[in-house]
């Protein structure tokens, strides 16, 4: 069984490691945490209002979204309903474009089912005539990442429902748009109508700031959504997350200043990359995957040394020699690079 090898608990430091929101969420969430009242936290939590705002932010109607704790949860869930083997036509498959978000192998593991890695292409274009010929009738779950995670590249809408047209009875792919907030709204989301075998996999975690809350959310017709939703626990939103969603939805501005800062933080990258002829992705999410040489994963612990974290991917299909770094607040990126071309002098 793989092994999700998650990153050691790193919180000393500058946290450019794990793509999140190193500022913190918005004020007006930790003020609706502190409003909180013991009689609210002492009772199951309500969340018919919290789905309500959610399915109007994504626009869609409430019986097409289903919250659950961390888009983590809502992988498994979909894993866990689509790879129960009830025909014997052998052993479930999912496909997963790499390199790829290490979680859809693990949970298509636990719930009994095998991946099929699909090879990247150098320029991490989206591979699409690879996926289709690696479908089966045995395919389950097709993984798309969109962005995708560490690449920063993307799928078009056109590929996702080329793939689900192509997909035997029963199977589903899985748009996992934990970064689509960076990509200037780009969102399967309108498609769902016509495209009812795909699911949407959003996310508070990333461009919200709410990782410690554990929110996130899956959306797609009724007819395939109810099918995963008794996967999904029965309470699994606990009532500080149901608090907090409602409060980040209503501060919009929090949202366009990180999403500006992100773009900045971007550009920044680049230029440094330009200046010392890194090779680099331009990436439609908040971070950027960069080829720093052999010297990856020393270059990651000396960084991290000097208080940045940064995460090496050179073990990665197509990443060798490549570390992902977080480009969030613009301030944090400064100090990162800063860290990071002294580092790299060191190395060479
Ligand atoms: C961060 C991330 C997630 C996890 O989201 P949570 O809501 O924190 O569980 C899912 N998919 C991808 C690709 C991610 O990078």
């Amino acid at each position: 069984m793989p092994d999700y090898d998650k990153p050691p608990e790193l919180y000393e430091g500058l946290r450019l490691h794990q793509n999140e929101n190193t500022a913190g969420c918005s004020p007006r969430v930790t003020a609706a945490l502190a409003r909180l009242r013991p009689d609210q936290v002492s009772v199951y939590p309500p969340y018919s209002r919290a789905v309500d705002a959610c399915a109007r932010h994504f626009g869609v109607p409430p019986s097409w979204l289903a919250l659950t704790n961390g888009l983590d949860e809502g992988i498994m869930a979909a894993a866990i309903t689509r790879l129960r083997q009830a025909d014997g036509s052998g052993v479930p498959e999912v496909i997963v474009p790499q390199p790829a978000f290490e979680i859809f192998e693990v949970d298509a593991a636990v719930a009994g089912g095998r991946t099929v890695r699909v090879a990247p292409r150098p320029d991490f274009s989206f591979p699409l005539a690879e996926v289709l010929a690696a479908v089966t009738e045995r395919t389950r779950i097709v993984f798309v990442t969109n962005p995708n995670n560490p690449t920063g590249t993307s799928a078009s809408t056109t590929d996702v429902k080329e793939i689900a047209r192509r997909l035997p009875a029963g199977a589903i792919v899985f748009v996992d748009e934990a970064y689509a907030d960076f990509a200037e709204g780009r969102t399967f989301v309108p498609e769902l109508a016509t495209a009812p075998n795909v699911i949407v996999g959003r996310t508070f975690a990333k461009a919200y700031g709410l990782a410690g809350l554990r929110l996130g959310a899956l959306i797609g017709v009724p007819e395939t959504l109810d099918a995963i939703r008794p996967a999904i626990g029965v309470y699994s939103v606990n009532i500080a997350a149901v608090v907090a969603v409602e409060a980040a939805l209503e501060d919009q501005a929090f949202i366009q200043d990180y999403l500006r800062q992100v773009r900045e933080s971007k550009a920044l990258v680049y230029a440094l990359c330009d200046r010392l002829a890194l090779h680099y992705w331009k990436s439609d999410a908040n971070f950027v995957l960069v080829r720093v040489g052999e010297h990856a994963p020393r270059i990651v612990a000396d960084a991290a040394a000097r208080g940045i974290y940064l995460r090496d991917r050179s073990s990665e299909p197509g990443c060798a020699g490549c570390i992902r770094i977080t480009t969030g607040i613009v301030e944090h990126t400064r100090k990162g690079l800063a860290v990071l071309e002294e580092v790299l002098c060191v190395a060479r």
